[in-house]
């Protein structure tokens, strides 16, 4: 398989992303894929591998293929599956702000990235074409001044690190000037998509405006490069809290041990496991989707096997925009008059008293 070549350290991030893969003719050149199949997907889907990530990819289906590469399954009709099961466009006030909570809200600040994953939540909106105006932001900073109870601002997309520095200092210092905010959170995939992204720039304008939070999307431990390290090890000397979100993938991380090894991975460059995310009933992801039973015996492999700081929550996010749900495996196995029968991480049982 040609590789393209990963010279690119050095580069500027911008320049990076300019190389991206984003034509199917491109790609068929340098992948052994089917231009006009790749072409269908990506009329509807669009595609954009940045050189760095392309360099990671190792064989025909690997797991950061399949999360970077067009599938023909993307097309696959499924009645269970739509653009926005999450109903985030009827919870967005303004456009671009979901606001489904009422200490938090979701400002998409960017419909771009280094890196349109093939499972994304937002297939329906993110990578058109057309940026997110002045306009938009200036409205979502409006309606989060306007409304006393949004006390957590988290920055998402498409990617908010795609905004370059100067727009991010001033959507930064306007959202730090609002009394009401408490923490601002970066919800991004950059540190394993494009580490070049991350440097002493980017972090020195960050820790200006703490409370701040980076939260990180790792799916594989093969995204745990010397790279990533490093853009992580930039954020955390700079007092920024790292957590990762990692999406559970059919083929990419349904497996205790992959799961595992990421876990430990994250621990080891500072990022502290928050989230995995039941992948969401989003049209074009079929081929992505596992079982809950899957999520929960993943859930009773790591717990015991990994130190408690490296076990995420597993979480559900419900349909029509209820909100997101932690699933446990079961550890209560039943309740007597005095005691609390309970499964410890081998499955072996135990009492234990009431009060
Ligand atoms: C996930 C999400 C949040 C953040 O949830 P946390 O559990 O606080 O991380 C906020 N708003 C919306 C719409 C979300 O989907």
């Amino acid at each position: 398989m040609l590789k393209i070549d990963p010279s690119h350290q050095g580069l500027y991030w911008k320049d990076l992303v300019s190389q991206s893969i984003t034509f199917p003719d491109a790609l068929a050149r340098v992948l052994a894929v089917d231009a006009q199949a790749m072409a269908r997907v990506a009329e509807k889907y669009p595609l954009c591998i940045n050189p760095y990530f392309f360099s990671l990819i190792k064989e025909p289906g690997d797991p950061l293929w399949r999360q970077a590469v067009p599938d023909i399954a993307e097309l696959d009709q499924d009645n269970d599956l739509t653009p926005d099961p999450l109903a985030e466009e009827p919870q967005s006030p303004v456009p671009n702000l979901i606001h489904r909570y009422p200490d938090r809200v979701v400002f998409m600040v960017s419909d771009q990235c280094a890196l349109y994953c093939r499972h994304c939540m937002r297939k329906r909106r993110t990578g058109r074409g057309k940026t997110v105006s002045r306009k938009a932001v200036d409205a979502g900073i409006a309606y989060i001044r306007a409304t006393p109870s949004v006390r957590d601002v988290i920055l998402s997309g498409g990617d908010p690190l795609m905004l370059g520095d100067r727009r991010l200092e001033s959507l930064l210092s306007q959202i730090r000037q609002i009394s009401h905010v408490e923490i601002i959170r970066i919800h991004t995939r950059m540190p394993g998509a494009l580490p070049a992204r991350i440097d002493k720039a980017l972090a020195g304008l960050l820790k200006r405006f703490h409370p701040l939070y980076v939260n990180i999307q790792f799916n594989h431990p093969d995204e745990i490069t010397p790279e990533a390290a490093v853009a992580c090890a930039v954020l955390a000397d700079a007092g920024i809290p790292l957590g990762s979100q990692t999406v559970l993938l059919a083929g990419v991380n349904d497996d205790p041990e992959v799961m595992m090894t990421l876990m430990r991975r994250l621990l080891e460059i500072r990022v502290r496991p928050y989230y995995i995310h039941h992948a969401d009933p989003v049209e074009g992801t079929r081929h992505f989707r596992t079982s809950i039973e899957t999520g929960l015996a993943i859930m009773a492999y790591l717990r015991g096997r990994l130190s408690g700081m490296g076990v995420p929550q597993y979480m559900i996010d419900l349909p029509g925009g209820g909100g997101k749900v932690p699933l446990l495996p079961e550890y209560v196995l039943g309740t007597g008059p005095r005691t609390l029968k309970v499964r410890n991480f081998e499955g072996r049982v135990f009492r234990y008293p009431l009060r």
